[in-house]
């Protein structure tokens, strides 16, 4: 038979999963001896019995009513007694803290009859009617699903019936009224008396703590919080301890140290003469924790030897929640304190200072998420706004700059020294440029995984998507929003953090902890302007150092060009793992492509790469330079060649308007010809990758040659140029052999010529499911393997990245097929599964073969724990995210 009830004296902290975070921490202090009133813990496993079978489990009445005895007889008053009542909460709590989301109901036991034995028991009658009317208050809305307006509106009237200020004002026989009032909203909503007895309401209750479990918006903090929804909450049955009676006692909640600068001290609140939920509910307002020793020595002492024994036995900031009866100190909740990203890392070097806890566990306090926070540039709180609109927050920070509409207008204001936001509908490569030279990017269309978010999170550009409001008119060269009219020029800005949109200039500050990661510690602690930023950035610098002698993995950065490749340098990059070549085709090169396509094959083909040669290599010799010494993975040719060539309706239009007057160009004919003939209805699927590279020979070889050649320019001018050729979207080992036996006559050849060896390490990406299921041979002809995670994931679950989003993940959200997007968390089971194959296959060939990870998972928190349990060398991820992965890295190996 199932144990379904736990005494706190049986539990202990590191049963979450059964007793929920409340009921184990609970336990725990019961264990500590700390002064917690008596009660037990109902299992989350019943929970999920009484959600399975719509009822609670036989057994569970039976185990609780022996639970309560046995409280009873410890204490020797009994539930609904007449004379001295037993009187307890039922309180949810669940294994994850889920603030306010869930429900408590205090001061079960009382009835009409009890109510006057716990008025004589306590010699205070007001304070029992109050009890009461709290109880009748908190059942009602909670387990009678009534209106709590409605008990609120009638403690509203009569405290002005009274011409009180606060509800302590009322008397005895106020609050009797008031409980009669209370009796008859329960009768005129429900149809029913309010229970009298109290294992009714006891066992009413529990169940309605069950049913919070599922309510509408704790289904929506779990979604946000990416908590399983079957967990279930467990209910903890707690002796009611009152700090409603009268002045010597009071209820509070108090932190170990403060939970925004990380200091110890003294940090919490006091209110007298009040039940918990008061005290949250702002009533009244509540003294400073500091004023307590005044008002009762003991007690207080009391509260600070507790706090120091909590905080030495979690080894953490505690907060808690307590209430002091008639002098005496009771604690009613414990748990390791939510925090601010800057005082995690505070408190987590406070507390290696104190020698609590050791260098490798306190990386593990601190997130990537958290160190995220810290490294993006913010509004200035105290500025003067005014919103636009709100949408989606894709990706975050805060940008200012004049609206510009297409790529063109992007270079032309950049390029003039101006900031700038780019405005689209959508956004698709084409608008790549645009992209990375502004400063932020905002879409009317589009979702999280939106074309704009990806990227613009990729590059560390704030972006707001999906805002619905704005109207971007690219023919009228107008924007409007808000009842106004916006043109290219106008300056917005853009709340990447909250989805805010605001008009004008609002001054954009940068934070200290971003200018220690790129321009070192001096520079961080010069912008710091108060001695807790200075803390904080010193303590920053002293996790990341200790993360980066802890991990195993390298962290590369994805970078196309020397400027990203600098600033990934600056940021602790350790190479690049991904150079995307696709850009080296467009803009004004793109006539050179284009050239390419319409020339027959041989000599005419030829001439036509030709003319590409020496800007590409002059484009990798910039790049090498920038990692001179470091290994620099750039990745051949990869998108479908038509992303390159005009769009087919568009220049199917355009011939035939000129067909009508009769003036075709010849050229745009051929063209359109070729665009036809290259037309695919599933290019992500077709003609790209190593395919492109087979089917248009030259392609490829041109791009080795530049590789090579600029190797050899920086050789010759005293550098230690590392470049890695990369093939993309192998499937089979064939298909890397034939590239390979290319690139090495070619290495050959330009080393012969310039009398230097160029043995370059030549490998493929992994990024279909066949290559990671034949890893084992693909190793034979592969110097490294690079998971291309976003392709792989694409092909494992058959989803477009592009289309998917928009279609039906919301819905794959809401009913529970997907927890977060595969494409921003690596999916472990299938995706992973594959990840696991492609290295396992790839090490039984070849034992020592490097191997890393270049998709957008490379930055990826939970993600990077992944690959590092499997094995990989390194991750790579947007020169943004990389002290992100450095910490995580670190965190994965301790
Ligand atoms: P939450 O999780 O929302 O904080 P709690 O279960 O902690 O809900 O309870 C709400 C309030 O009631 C808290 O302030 C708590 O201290 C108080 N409370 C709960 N149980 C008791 C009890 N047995 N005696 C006195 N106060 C209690
Ligand atoms: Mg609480
Ligand atoms: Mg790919």
């Amino acid at each position: 038979m199932a144990k379904y009830v736990y005494r706190f004296s049986e539990g202990s902290k590191d049963q979450k999963d059964l007793l929920g975070g409340k009921g184990a921490n609970l336990a725990e202090m019961t264990k500590l001896g700390l002064p917690v009133p008596p009660g037990f813990t109902i299992t989350t496993e019943a929970c999920r019995a009484y959600m399975r079978d719509g009822h609670v489990p036989p057994e569970l009445r039976v185990e609780v009513t022996m639970a309560v005895r046995e409280i009873e007889d410890t204490i020797g008053r009994r539930l609904g007694d007449f004379h001295e009542p037993l009187l307890v909460s039922v309180r949810s709590g669940a294994k994850f803290s889920m603030p306010g989301m869930m429900e408590t109901v205090l001061n079960i036991g009382l009835n009409d009859a009890s109510v006057k034995g716990l008025a004589e028991f306590s010699g205070d009658e007001r304070f029992a009617w109050d009890s009461y009317r709290r109880l009748i208050q908190m059942f009602g809305k909670t387990v009678l699903d009534i209106d709590g307006d409605l008990f609120a509106a009638a403690l509203d009237a009569k405290k002005a019936e009274r011409g009180a200020r606060t509800d302590v004002e009322l008397s005895a026989d106020d609050l009797k009224e008031l409980v009669g009032t209370f009796k008859q909203i329960v009768r005129d909503q429900c149809g029913r008396e309010f229970p009298q007895h109290p294992r009714e309401q006891l066992d009413m209750a529990i169940e309605a703590v069950f049913d919070s479990w599922n309510t509408e918006r704790a289904r929506l903090y779990r979604r946000r919080e990416r908590i399983p929804h079957d967990l279930g909450t467990a209910v903890n049955v707690v002796t009611m301890v009152f700090g409603n009676l009268g002045e010597t006692s009071g209820t509070g909640v108090c932190f170990t140290r403060d939970p925004s600068t990380g200091h110890s001290g003294l940090y919490g609140d006091y209110l007298s003469n009040a039940q918990g939920e008061d005290v949250v509910a702002g009533i009244r307002n509540t003294l400073p924790l500091a004023d307590l020793e005044q008002l009762d020595p003991t007690s207080f002492n009391d509260l600070r030897q507790a706090m120091r024994r909590l905080e030495t036995h979690y080894r953490d900031l505690c907060d808690i929640e307590f209430t002091i009866e008639r002098g005496k100190l009771w604690l009613l909740q414990t748990r390791v304190g939510k925090r601010t990203a800057g005082a995690a890392f505070r408190v987590a070097t406070q507390l290696v200072d104190e020698n609590l806890i050791t260098m490798d566990e306190a990386i593990s306090r601190v997130t990537g998420a958290q160190l995220s926070q810290l490294l993006f540039p913010q509004f200035d709180a105290d500025a003067r706004k005014e919103r636009l609109t709100k949408a989606m927050a894709a990706s975050p920070g805060a940008a200012v700059g004049e609206i510009v509409l297409d790529n063109a207008q992007a270079l032309a204001r950049t390029g003039a020294g101006a900031q700038v936001i780019l405005v689209r509908r959508e956004t698709n490569p084409d608008d790549l440029q645009g992209m990375i030279v502004a400063a932020g990017v905002l879409t009317s269309r589009g979702g999280k995984t939106s074309h704009a978010a990806v990227v613009a999170r990729g590059m560390g550009t704030t972006a707001v998507v999906g805002a619905e409001e704005v109207d971007v008119d690219v023919v009228a060269k107008e924007v409007r929003v808000a009842g106004r009219v916006l043109r290219p020029g106008d300056v917005i800005a853009l709340d990447g953090t909250t989805g805010e949109v605001f008009l004008g200039d609002v001054p954009v500050v940068d934070s200290p902890v971003m200018l220690y990661i790129s321009d070192g510690l001096e520079a961080g602690l010069a912008a710091a302007e108060d001695d807790a930023t200075r803390e904080l950035v010193h303590a920053v610098d002293r996790v990341l150092t200790h993360a980066d002698a802890a991990r195993r993995m390298r962290v590369r950065a994805n970078a196309d060009n020397a400027d990203d490749a600098r600033r990934a340098r600056e940021r602790g990059a350790e190479g690049i793992g991904l150079c995307r070549t696709e850009h080296q085709f467009l803009g004004e090169r793109r006539q050179f492509i284009e050239d390419v396509v319409l020339a027959e094959a041989g000599e005419q083909r030829e001439a036509a790469l030709e003319k590409l040669l020496p800007l590409q290599r002059q484009d990798f010799v910039e790049l090498l330079e920038a990692m001179d010494g470091l290994p620099t993975t750039i990745r051949l040719i990869d998108p479908p060649l038509h992303e390159f060539l005009p769009d087919l309706t568009e220049l199917a239009v355009k011939v035939a308007l000129a067909r009508d007057k009769d003036a075709v160009d010849p050229r745009d004919e051929t063209l359109l010809a070729a665009v036809q003939r290259m037309h695919e209805q599933n290019p992500m699927l077709g003609l790209r990758g190593v395919r492109l590279g087979l089917k248009l020979p030259g392609l490829f070889a041109l791009q080795i040659r530049a590789i090579a050649e600029a190797t050899v320019a920086r050789r010759q001018a005293g550098g230690d140029p590392r470049p890695e050729i990369m093939v993309p979207l192998v499937g089979s080992v064939r298909e890397l052999h034939l590239v390979r036996m290319e690139a090495e006559e070619i290495l050959a050849e330009v080393g012969e010529a310039a009398g230097l060896r160029l043995d370059l390490p030549i490998g493929c990406m992994i990024e279909l499911p066949r290559a990671a299921l034949t890893a084992r041979r693909i190793a034979e002809e592969a110097d490294f393997f690079s998971f291309g995670t976003n392709d792989l994931t694409q092909t494992t679950w058959g989803f477009s990245r592009d289309d998917v989003e928009g279609a039906f993940f919301a819905d794959y959200l809401e009913n529970g097929v997907l927890t977060i997007s595969p494409f921003e968390t690596l999916d472990g089971d299938g995706v992973g599964a594959l990840v696991v194959a492609g290295v396992t296959g790839g090490r039984s060939a070849k034992p020592d073969l490097h191997m890393g990870v270049c998709g957008e998972h490379g930055g990826d928190p939970e993600s990077i724990h992944f690959f590092h349990d499997a094995g990989l060398n390194y991750v790579s991820c947007s020169p943004f995210r990389v002290p992100i992965a450095r910490l995580e890295a670190g965190r994965a190996a301790v």
